[in-house]
């Protein structure tokens, strides 16, 4: 597919996406509701984009950081539950009840503000309390909960759904014993949950590497993010998933993203000249170069320079010079059939060779969620149908 009117654009491969949920289908229990993760542009995949994919392939909810993640869902149509796992403001509450969205708990100011809105708009307002297991971000601990518990006992209006917690270490090792420490205080605290007066209440857990390597950790709801995508959450969990299975999870997980420019100019520069900003480069011999028009300010790292390679007529092209705001120098010299307007390749494959997002992170001392996510949102996402 070509879009000969844009610099650059991302393609998003609804065969990928469909592989991968249809993986995750097989994996998750039907008992357990999956909920696709958008946050963040859905990792810079695009929301709308991928929100339209993960309904049409079989998630039963989404999942998002902010109120305003929410309500741009709602507007583009979609009517799947909603939950929002990040902070409201309080004047802002209202917004959620209106919705019907879930929201995660975490702030006794919210209860308090969410049990007066509620009565005073006579509409119910759906809960999921978040619990503090030891990664210590949102949550709330043991002996918070009983304070929660006795005003969510007097709040008519105010529905405990679930309760959820997220691990802390269970991408970065293969040893997982403190995922399974968490997972102790999380059932100590749901018991204490259900003995309190909520015995129906659903509970989850898993995020992605969660849910590829611990079956047991599943529950009630899947919150999957960064393989929903077709990237591994680390190293460490791809291992383990290979100990686990006893075969190479290489074809589990298909990437779905593609990132692609073409060639805006090419030029020669004769050997011992420099190449860009800072004169970082120098030509040790007369080189064919081609300039791409995107650069940092597209989320195409600085700290790349010299350092990634693009693909171009199915062939690597190394960086020459710094990423500049809006343009990238390649050198094509070994490469002599390239021309102006050709197709590159940023991220993703072309012919037999791939760009993978840790490859790219692993240049810059950072993880794959970070590479697609900063993928700026101005770009287009296109989505190529099955
Ligand atoms: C982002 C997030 C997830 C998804 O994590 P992945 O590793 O991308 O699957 C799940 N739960 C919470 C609370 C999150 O913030």
């Amino acid at each position: 597919m070509e879009y000969k009117d844009l610099n650059t654009w991302i393609e998003i491969s609804e065969s990928a996406y469909a592989q991968n949920m249809e993986f995750f289908k097989k994996r998750v229990s039907s008992h357990s509701e999956l909920s696709a993760v958008v946050k963040a542009n859905a990792y810079g995949h695009g929301i709308c984009e991928i929100a339209g994919l993960a309904v049409k392939h079989g998630a039963d909810s989404l999942s998002v950081h902010s109120l305003d993640e929410a309500l741009l869902l709602r507007e583009s149509g979609f009517l799947q539950d909603i939950l929002i796992m990040g902070p409201v403001a309080l004047y802002r509450l209202s917004e959620v009840i209106k919705n019907n969205f879930r929201l995660g708990l975490f702030n006794l100011e919210t209860l308090k503000e969410l049990t007066r809105l509620t009565q005073e708009m006579g509409q119910r307002v759906r809960i999921h309390l978040k619990l503090e297991t030891g990664t210590y971000r949102l949550g709330i601990n043991e002996q918070e909960l009983k304070y929660f518990l006795e005003i969510l006992k007097n709040s008519p209006f105010i529905t405990l759904e679930a309760a959820y917690t997220h691990f802390a270490n269970i991408e970065d090792t293969t040893n997982h014993s403190y995922a399974y420490y968490q997972i102790d205080r999380f059932e100590k605290m749901i018991s204490q949950i259900r003995s309190t007066g909520f015995p129906k209440i659903k509970k989850h857990a898993a995020c992605s590497a969660a849910t590829l390597l611990f079956p047991e950790t599943h529950f009630d709801m899947v919150r999957l993010g960064i393989s929903q995508y077709g990237l591994w959450p680390s190293r460490e969990t791809f291992v383990s998933y290979k100990i686990k299975h006893t075969k190479n999870g290489e074809d589990v997980l298909q990437p779905v993203l593609t990132w692609k420019t073409r060639v805006g100019q090419i030029k020669h520069v004769p050997a011992n000249y420099s190449i860009g900003y800072g004169r970082t480069y120098q030509t040790t011999r007369e080189s064919r170069v081609a300039v791409l028009p995107i650069g940092y300010s597209d989320g195409y790292d600085r700290r790349l320079s010299n350092q990634s390679h693009v693909l171009i007529r199915g062939r690597r092209a190394p960086l020459r010079g710094r990423v500049c705001m809006n343009l990238i120098m390649v050198d094509i010299t070994d490469n002599p059939g390239v021309q102006l307007e050709d197709e590159v390749v940023l991220l993703g494959s072309q012919g037999n060779e791939t760009i993978t997002a840790d490859y790219l992170a692993g240049l810059i001392s950072t993880i794959n969620y970070e590479v697609t996510t900063r993928i700026s949102q101005h770009i287009p996402r296109i989505v190529t149908p099955i």
